[in-house]
């Protein structure tokens, strides 16, 4: 190898730095290492010491199928050998600079999601016993950040705020029974919490339409065959608004949206039963959370729908306003891009600015020489796993294009595993981790799950620091 001369030219190795190990970090780091015609090393940063982001923090811990990507992840880096490195357990920000990884390397691609959610912005949002669902999501699932969070479910209904894929996964969770949940990879003390809540009555309460809903017809489904909770919707919402039956006549609802009415029309009960059930609510909005020291009430306010000149369908509110008793509330309106030190950030929306993946100084501003994004960070928090390989692909294209013009160049050759001794930072490397993933599946099988997660950062370390295998 001859020594690097500053550019990314020639025979040096083009050196990337990928910032978040979730999917959008993944895809792009076997784009990469996947070239035939490319000398590449890429160095994988997350601030865990686990990898895969919110494969595994924030899919369902019933969903082991979808879980299983990483396997995928896994055959991709392994087959690339030393050409890729995982740092775990290093903050971009705490323990590492982004001046200090754009000297390093040639380019950084920033693929560290949404660490934050959307508000309501509504009275007594702050009261206790209103929850973000992003942070129930992270606390059953074990990412450490929540290992000592705390969530009231001594309740009898619990209502849920937004209808995407989170709210459903929030929902049936909550209505899941001990049985359920003992096959999964869900955090154990989490499990008992909520099987033992008395919550009957789970409410999922969404401001549009049946027509509308942004969850997935296999989600619906899924509430409709559990071992002891019903799907209700009542026959006024089925009946829909007389917008959305024009569009259904028309063709103006698309196939997804489709499904959804089928699943909601065939596999659910119209009335609330005895035993405990989950009612999906339509074009209701919470405009007050009541109570004095703890959530007791959510006032409700009755949309209709109207359709803007670009066609969107949007909500208009009406005068009717009630109040639902409810004990508990999980707010799942969307996540939310945290702004990072040194990353270029636009607050009013809440986005990297970036023209295809290559960071911009500001909304129409100049690119950010050797500063990449992908996933959510770029794109915004929607979107499926899947959706980040497209998009993580496109990232590598622009950066590729970026060095085949010579542009990427490598200020300090240093390499970043000096810096991060010199500050004591304990890095887990991508052997570290699969001793770490071998005990938790090891603890997880003696007991019948997928895996026992480790839900403390210390805890994963020390095992490090142990004779264990
Ligand atoms: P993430 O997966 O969030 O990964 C970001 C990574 O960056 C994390 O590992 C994080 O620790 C790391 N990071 C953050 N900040 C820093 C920092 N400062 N320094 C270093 N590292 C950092 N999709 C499906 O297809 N099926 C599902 O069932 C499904 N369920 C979901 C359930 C929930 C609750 C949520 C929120 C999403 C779900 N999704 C599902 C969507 C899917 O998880 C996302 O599309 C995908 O994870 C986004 O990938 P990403 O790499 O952009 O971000």
């Amino acid at each position: 190898m001859t020594p690097d001369d500053g550019t990314a030219n020639g025979n040096n190795p083009l050196k990337v730095a990928i910032v978040g190990a979730g999917p959008a970090g993944f895809y792009a780091a076997l784009d990469l290492l996947g070239r035939d015609d490319l000398d590449v090393r890429v160095d994988m940063f997350d601030r865990l010491p686990a990898p895969y982001g919110l494969v595994r923090y924030g899919v369902a811990p019933d969903h082991a199928k979808i879980k299983s990507v990483t396997r995928v992840y896994e055959r991709g880096i392994e087959a690339a050998g030393d050409r890729y490195r995982f740092f775990g357990n290093v903050e971009l920000s705490s323990d590492v600079s982004l001046d200090e990884l754009l000297q390093r390397y040639h380019a950084v691609i920033l693929s560290y999601g949404a660490q934050d959610d959307r508000h309501l912005g509504i009275p007594g949002e702050d009261l206790p016993g209103v929850y973000a669902a992003r942070e129930f999501v992270a606390w059953y699932n074990s990412h450490p950040d929540f290992a000592d969070a705390e969530f009231d479910l001594d309740a009898e209904c619990a209502m849920v705020v937004g209808i995407g894929n989170v709210a459903i996964d929030v929902a049936r969770i909550l209505a899941s029974t001990d049985e359920e949940l003992s096959v999964t990879d869900i955090n154990p003390k989490s499990q008992e919490q909520i099987v033992a809540s008395p919550i009957t009555k789970l409410l999922v309460v969404a401001r549009r339409g049946p027509a509308q809903a942004a969850c997935t017809a296999v989600e619906l489904r899924e509430m409709s065959h559990m071992q002891d909770s019903a799907l209700v919707v009542s026959e006024q919402d089925l009946e829909l608004d007389p917008l959305s039956r024009r569009l259904l006549e028309e063709g103006g609802i698309d196939k997804q949206h489709q499904r959804n009415l089928e699943v909601m029309a065939q596999e659910s009960m119209r009335e609330a039963p005895d035993g405990r059930f989950i009612q999906l609510r339509f074009y209701e909005s919470p405009v007050e959370f009541i109570g004095t020291d703890h959530v007791e009430a959510v006032r409700i306010r009755r949309n209709t729908l109207t359709q803007r000149d670009d066609g969107k369908v949007v909500v208009s509110p009406t005068e009717e306003t009630f109040t639902i008793p409810c004990q508990v509330v999980f707010r799942s309106i969307g996540y939310k891009i945290a702004p990072i030190a040194g990353v270029p950030f636009y607050s009013p929306w809440s986005i990297i600015p970036n023209d295809r993946g290559q960071v911009l100084t500001d909304l129409d501003g100049d690119p950010v020489p050797g500063l990449f994004v992908a996933g959510w960070a770029k794109r915004g928090p929607s979107g499926v796993i899947g959706t980040n390989k497209p998009d993580a692909v496109e990232t590598v294209e622009v950066l590729l294009e970026a060095h085949a013009r010579g542009e990427l160049t490598l200020p300090q050759p240093e390499d970043v595993a000096t810096l991060l001794e010199q500050r004591d930072v304990r890095f887990v490397t991508y052997e570290d981790w699969k001793r770490i993933d071998a005990l938790e599946v090891q603890a997880g099988q003696a007991v019948g799950r997928p895996r026992l997660k480790f839900d403390r950062v210390e805890d994963m370390l020390a095992v490090l620091e142990s004779d264990a295998p």
